[in-house]
């Protein structure tokens, strides 16, 4: 197992020296990673292409644009986020003045999934950066040629005692996690978080967990089923179903069920065709492993849509399973895949219990056009965010702090959210020296005392 203590104390050294807190270094860095990632938009569809059969549109829309966007607003806004905070004092604290100075943590360790390999390896990092933070990068090991281009990309352009990056599989992230750094930022699954939160525990590192989990989505009896399924569709299908925030599962109302899966049926032939694998658009499964793990899914319940599979080019099409039950093996964890089963309610409260027996999910989504039923399953149900009348959407947005609650994660980010996941909040307050109080004191009297 190799030692990363060296590059770590690098990284200190550096941080140590000031320049990463200029914030004109900081907007440099981030124009610099901006013109970086134009510079290489093909060969990073290339490398997504290979590692995971994706689309040049997916992987513009989900891995390069939202980067590039997310630069853009972080420059935009990034002066102003520096800045001290100035915050109210209370009467007891007369005549002195507080405020909030956001401080970058030092060296943060980035430990990034494979399901959207660049983008979840760059979004932290921009926040790492606009938070004047150095920041070491581990890849996920099961996309390699995108792991090879994020490695060249930052080792080109970037000094590693500023921003580094690290390949390599667990035994990688263990030998990272055994060195003392100031901030880790994981996305991933649950059981590996825990690992992560353990490790950080040894140096009271503060974490951010980006997990996962299973995410339900209610299409109620009055909701919009054209929109709904169309939009179902593609939240749950783009990059074959592994998307942390995807609906992993439908809770459809009895009254409607037919309906709404004749319009699903009908919006995925639309969206993926009459033959999604041979298409060469349709995202492959990453692995051999996940491929064997997802295709025992597929005799649960009855398949109304899909289910054809092709071990040589790992895919899967995009498939519904109706008549499912929570006791099927399909409902035990996270599917993380194209595959959609489907449960049915005839009663909005006991369906909402049973999702609330179960671990907050990491997302929800409603379909439905009545505020009331919208309102009684956002005040009952406890996930890390979500949508009414779409799907995944909500992490587009830079003003949304995206991530979990519970077992789906720790902390969020994004946007503003970014910046302040990767800063100290150090208050000061800062008193007079025109007057002193004297009512603390205990030697004093009751008088305003003028020194
Ligand atoms: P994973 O937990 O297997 O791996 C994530 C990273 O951790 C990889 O870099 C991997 O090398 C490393 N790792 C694996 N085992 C480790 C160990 N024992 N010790 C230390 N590090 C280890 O997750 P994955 O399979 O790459 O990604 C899929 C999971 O990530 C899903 O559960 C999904 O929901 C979740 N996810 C969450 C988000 C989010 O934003 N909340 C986004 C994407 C994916």
């Amino acid at each position: 197992m190799e030692n990363y203590a060296d590059l770590i104390q690098k990284q200190r050294n550096f941080f140590t020296q000031g320049k990463t807190k200029d914030v004109t270094y900081r907007m440099e860095a981030l124009g610099r990673l901006r013109l970086l990632i134009k510079q290489h938009e093909q060969e990073l569809m290339d490398a997504l292409k290979a590692d995971l059969n994706k689309s040049e549109f997916d992987a513009y829309l989900t891995e390069i644009g939202i980067l590039l966007e997310e630069i853009r607003f972080t420059m935009k806004h990034l002066k102003k986020w520096t800045k001290p905070r100035k915050v109210k004092s209370t009467i007891a604290q007369i005549g002195s003045k507080s405020y909030i100075y956001p401080e970058p943590y030092g060296v943060a360790l980035i430990i990034a999934p494979w399901n959207y390999p660049f983008q979840l390896a760059i979004a932290p990092l921009i926040g790492a950066i606009a938070a004047g933070n150095c920041a070491i990068l581990k890849p996920s090991e099961l996309t390699p040629q995108t792991s090879a281009l994020l490695s060249k990309m930052i080792s080109n352009h970037f000094p590693e005692e500023y921003i580094s990056v690290v390949e390599g599989d667990a035994e990688t992230s263990t030998a990272l996690l055994k060195e003392k750094v100031d901030y880790i930022f994981f996305t991933g699954s649950v059981p590996v978080g825990k690992i992560i939160m353990e490790a950080a525990s040894k140096n009271l590192t503060p974490v951010t967990l980006e997990l996962g989990g299973k995410s339900p989505c209610i299409v109620h009896e009055d909701a919009n089923l054209k929109f709904a399924a169309k939009r179902i569709a593609w939240g749950k299908y783009i990059n074959a179903g592994q998307t942390c925030v995807a609906p992993d599962y439908m809770y459809v109302h009895t009254s409607i069920k037919e309906e709404f899966l004749s319009e699903l049926s009908q919006a995925i032939h639309e969206l993926y065709g009459e033959d999604p694998i041979t298409s060469g658009h349709f995202t492959r499964i990453v692995s051999e492993k996940h491929f064997i793990r997802l295709t025992t899914f597929l005799t649960n319940g009855t398949t109304i849509y899909g289910g054809g599979h092709d071990l040589s080019s790992l895919s899967i099409e995009p498939t519904v399973l109706s008549n499912i039950t929570w006791a099927d093996e399909v409902m035990q964890d996270e599917i993380f895949g194209p595959i959609l089963p489907v449960l049915e309610y005839d009663d909005l409260s006991r369906m909402i219990d049973d999702v609330t027996a179960r671990p907050k999910p990491l997302a929800l989504y409603i379909f439905t056009e009545n505020e009331g039923v919208q309102n009684q399953i956002l005040s009952s149900i406890s996930f890390g965010g979500g949508c009414i009348n779409d799907t995944v959407y909500h992490l587009s947005s830079p003003y949304l702090p995206f991530g979990g609650v519970g077992e789906s994660g720790i902390g969020a980010y994004h946007g503003k959210g970014s910046f302040e996941v990767f800063s100290h909040e150090k208050s000061i307050l800062k008193q007079t020296t025109r007057f002193d109080l004297p009512f603390r004191y205990p030697t004093t009297k009751n008088a305003l005392k003028k020194v």
